[in-house]
């Protein structure tokens, strides 16, 4: 990064020499700012951080309790040693954020994670302008389209009551924070009961408790009568697919719910029934979509395609450049079939 001198990659992750604070360290920093709660992101370890208010229940939840956490909702802005800080939406998970910082006329945006598919559980992507945008490309490739959450939620549906018809268990497989609540709310929840795993009610609590609405669910543990299982819905995470707590739940249908579904083979190689093409990321339009929006005059590109989509934006004429940052944890989109 040689034009802009505001932010710059260091060891630790992405660092404001002026403001003396980093944006999604990954080491243990004295002050961090963070996009959102998922692992890859929000890191243990830091003295204080500061999240979007939108987000800070799940911050609390996913970070050391003995850390200072703070929190500051869409749009305000506050300053860290004389530099401007604000969060906007990325509609990514619930309090996702995009970091806007900017000092004597330099405005950067960390856009963390986003999406611009609209979505029940958290506030719509807001396009944020700058002179340097920094953007994720997991999906960086023009074969990436999304199709419609509506048409998804309806497969989803209908996998469901078939199963229900026929006395088995229906067990979906997805990340638990965020793309679990999103399947809970865009499902019919009039077609049964609804099962989770213990990772995923406990976030699913805080997202009720935000006030995003989503239908009753009970955690499997709490269940004695295994029969209750036949025809309900069970949301889990992937990690819980090939362990023996799949076995109280009798006969059952397994499913997949992630972007990576798209991909020609994905769900033979996941092993499981059905795939659901379902991603809190941003497909190819939304990624070129979102960096005209910034009307930046310099993008970084991290993580996924990041080279492809350089490339690409060079030969439109966009000034772009890869950014290797370091991107590890548990956000299964980040992780195709880890
Ligand atoms: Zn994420
Ligand atoms: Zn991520």
């Amino acid at each position: 990064m040689k034009k802009g001198s505001l932010i710059s990659l260091t060891p630790r992750g992405l660092y404001c020499k002026k403001g003396d604070f980093y944006v999604d360290p990954w080491l243990p920093v004295d002050r961090a700012v963070v996009t959102h709660a998922h692992a890859d992101h929000a890191y243990r370890g830091s003295k204080s951080y500061l999240v979007a208010a939108e987000g800070e229940s799940l911050a609390r939840i996913r970070l050391d309790p003995e850390s200072t956490i703070t929190g500051q909702k869409y749009g305000e802005k506050s300053e860290i040693n004389g530099v401007k800080v604000s969060f906007h939406p990325a509609g990514h998970i619930l309090g996702s954020a995009q970091v806007r910082v900017e000092y004597k006329g330099e405005v950067w945006v960390v856009s963390g994670d986003y999406k611009l598919t609209s979505d029940a559980t958290c506030a719509p992507f807001e396009p944020v302008t700058c002179n340097y945008f920094i953007t994720e490309a997991t999906f960086g490739l023009p074969i990436y389209r999304w199709p419609s959450p509506k048409k998804v939620f309806a497969e989803i549906d209908e996998w469901w009551m078939r199963n229900r018809d026929n006395g088995k268990a229906s067990v979906v497989f997805a990340y638990s924070l965020g793309k679990a609540q999103r399947i809970l709310n865009g499902v019919d929840r009039s077609i049964g009961p609804i099962f989770t795993h213990g990772s995923v009610e406990r976030l699913t609590q805080a997202y009720r408790e935000s006030g995003i609405d989503l239908p009753d669910t009970t955690y499997v543990g709490n269940v004695t009568n295994k029969k209750e299982f036949a025809g309900s819905l069970i949301v889990a995470p992937p990690s819980a697919q090939m362990s023996t707590w799949m076995k109280r739940f009798g006969p059952q249908s397994t499913g997949f719910a992630s972007g990576w579904m798209m991909v020609r083979g994905a769900r033979r190689r996941r092993a499981v029934d059905r795939g659901f093409v379902l991603s809190d990321h941003a497909d190819w339009p939304e990624l070129m979509s979102a960096i005209k929006s910034s009307e930046a005059d310099t993008v970084y590109v991290t993580h996924g395609f990041s080279e492809e989509v350089v490339r690409w934006l060079n030969e439109t004429g966009i000034n772009a450049e890869p950014l290797k940052t370091k991107f590890v944890g548990d956000d299964y989109e980040s992780e195709p079939f880890a």
